[in-house]
């Protein structure tokens, strides 16, 4: 059964700066009207989805980016496209993400980091884009310990389509079959698929996981409705079908996975199940129990 459409959401109107190194459209939990907010219990297990689009940086000796801040309660899971970041932490990792590669940071317990660009990009300027998403943590597992998997270009699973009708690039989960590197802690797909011009690409999800395609590059047909360039395809929970048409190139990043029933308590960068437990969150952070970063 073909899965059905609930939404259509455009292009939010303005994008917001993270620090200065991030220009970013959010798409979860939204909010600039109405109609395209996507509210994390409608979305579970993804909690945010902010998107910069592709822009050219000038080149800059200072380093563009986003001081010390804490996670809490989830995962952050950062997904270049072009230009290089780089990151370091208050368990003293530290590390690039390149075009291609995919950060997939468990905050958990808690811990501090910086985002910013990476020096030689940042020296040279040019094309940056990519994508930040939120993905939940279960109750049982708010509080495991803060740690990484830094998943590269070349590590990151290719299913080539018949006819050359383009790749599919699965991180995490099962995408007809191929499945991506990623450890996750409750189910969940996500994949780019990177389509040719005239692609008939058919896939399906289980009608019960939230489920969302973001069109990255070029636009496509999802299900015989219009998907333009940088919209976001909100599916119901109903049918398991997806079938995508392009008449270009077109890119899609596909987001789906199992609810997590749980309360979902947000202030910030903490995401925890009550009250209690984020005011609880803000005093570790504030007492040094995530560590120091300079
Ligand atoms: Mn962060």
């Amino acid at each position: 059964m073909t899965k059905s459409i609930e939404r259509i959401i455009p292009q939010p109107l303005a994008p917001g700066m993270v620090g200065d190194g991030f220009r970013v459209y959010n798409y979860i939990p939204g909010g600039e009207n109405p109609a395209s907010a996507v509210s994390q219990p409608r979305i579970s297990p993804f909690l945010l989805l902010d998107y910069n689009a592709e822009i050219d940086f000038a080149p800059s000796n200072r380093v563009r980016g986003v001081g010390v801040h804490p996670h809490k309660g989830f995962e952050t899971v950062t997904i270049a496209y072009k230009g290089s970041v780089a990151h370091n932490d208050s368990a003293g990792n530290s590390g690039v993400i390149h075009p291609g590669d995919v950060q997939w940071m468990t905050a958990g317990a808690g811990i501090l980091h910086k985002e910013y660009h990476e020096e030689n990009y940042s020296k040279k300027g040019g094309p940056f884009e990519m994508v930040q998403l939120w993905v939940n943590l279960p109750k049982k597992d708010k509080l495991t310990k803060p740690h990484y998997q830094a998943i590269t270009a070349d590590q990151v699973t290719k299913l080539t389509l018949d006819n050359n009708q383009g790749q599919v690039n699965v991180i995490a989960g099962t995408v007809n079959g191929t499945t991506g590197p990623a450890l996750t802690y409750t189910p969940v797909i996500v994949a780019n698929l990177n389509l040719n011009p005239g692609a008939e690409f058919a896939t399906t999800t289980p009608a019960g996981y939230n489920t969302a395609l973001l069109v990255i590059k070029g636009s496509a047909e999802v299900n015989g409705q219009s998907a333009p360039n940088h919209s976001f395809v909100l599916f119901k929970n109903e049918g398991e079908e997806i079938e995508i048409k392009t008449s270009g190139s077109a890119t899609l990043l596909l987001l789906s996975g199992e609810p997590i029933n749980e309360p979902i308590a947000a202030y910030g960068p903490f995401v925890m199940n009550t009250k209690e437990e984020l005011i609880e969150s803000i005093h570790e952070a504030q007492s040094g129990k995530f560590g120091r970063l300079a």
